[in-house]
């Protein structure tokens, strides 16, 4: 392997540490921590290692952490009901809702009630504007990570050709705004560009390259651009392993900087979470 390595753990330790120098130079026995709350609906397994992670860092940074659960039964006014408390309570600085939610519960609806200034993971539609116009301070927490990673490359994005694969609204779409922010010439890939057999042709240009898909070894290792630097987004459980959608081995011969699965935007992105938390009860100040 020839790549670096862009270690998740170590970089979100060096923003924790600005964050945490943020809080301390702000908070004290007169203006308190910031504080977030989670709002889980029912009981998702899958969502019990991101409210560990969540409940960790905040524990690190200083910040309060309060979980709010409700019943798996509960209907959509009452779900509204408890946001509409929180955006009216002042110990609040955000929120954040957990997903999946039940289907009898609409989470874009919830999502959009929260208020922006308290949208812990930058989904409300007005900090998703706030993208397009390039004046954003909370933003998609995967999205944000995907940048700062990029950023430890130390690559220069200034009319670099940038591939972004996979079109979510939590990563892919906002994570392509921001390149183009940083004025790389960017390329969105999703399923109907694999559907036309295009994605080859499109990765192998790419001098920055995210692909946030959820397939293993989608990406092959021998597209991937000599030089290149690669993000992968990717979680996905083959066997007892988990891998990303890169071929790493590959690619990591090929590659100039490479995040590990998993390690590398995973430990980020909880930690720009926090980002989004400290920027919140900021703005209150
Ligand atoms: P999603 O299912 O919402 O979107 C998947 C995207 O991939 C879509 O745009 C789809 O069009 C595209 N796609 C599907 N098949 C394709 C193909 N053959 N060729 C090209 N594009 C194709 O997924 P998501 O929520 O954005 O998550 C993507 C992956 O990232 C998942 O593995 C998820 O677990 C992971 N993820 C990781 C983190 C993290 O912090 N590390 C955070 C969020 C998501």
């Amino acid at each position: 392997m020839s790549a670096r390595l862009l270690e998740g753990r170590a970089i979100a330790e060096a923003i924790r540490t600005k964050l945490k120098a943020q809080i301390g130079s702000v908070a004290s026995s007169i203006v308190r921590p910031p504080k977030l709350v989670a709002v889980q609906i029912g009981e998702d397994a899958s969502s019990a290692v991101y409210l560990r992670s969540q409940t960790k860092t905040a524990e690190a940074l200083g910040i309060g952490y309060e979980l709010r659960t409700l019943p798996e039964t509960i209907a959509q006014p009452e779900a509204d009901l408890l946001v509409e408390a929180l955006n009216n309570d002042p110990t609040v600085d955000a929120v954040i809702l957990q997903l999946p939610v039940p289907k009898q519960i609409d989470a874009k609806r919830l999502i959009g009630l929260i208020m922006p200034q308290k949208d812990a993971e930058g989904m409300h539609p007005s900090n998703i504007g706030r993208i397009v116009l390039g004046t954003w301070t909370i933003a998609p927490c995967t999205a944000s990570a995907c940048m700062a990673l990029i950023e430890t490359s130390g690559v220069d994005l200034y009319g670099k050709e940038a591939v972004v694969v996979g079109h979510s609204e939590i990563v892919g779409k906002p994570l392509a705004m921001m390149l183009l922010n940083a004025f790389a010439t960017t390329t969105v890939c999703h399923i109907a560009t694999g559907e036309r057999g295009l994605l080859a042709e499109h990765v192998k240009r790419a001098e920055v390259l995210v692909s946030a898909v959820g397939k293993p070894g989608l990406i092959k290792g021998a597209w991937v651009k000599e030089g290149a630097v690669v993000i992968d987004v990717g979680i996905n459980k083959v066997g007892d392993r988990i891998v990303g959608d890169v071929e790493f081995d590959e690619a990591a011969r090929r590659a100039s900087c490479i995040t590990p699965v998993p390690g590398g935007v995973g430990p980020v992105t909880v930690t720009m979470l926090m980002k989004n938390v400290v920027e919140a009860w900021k703005e209150k100040r």
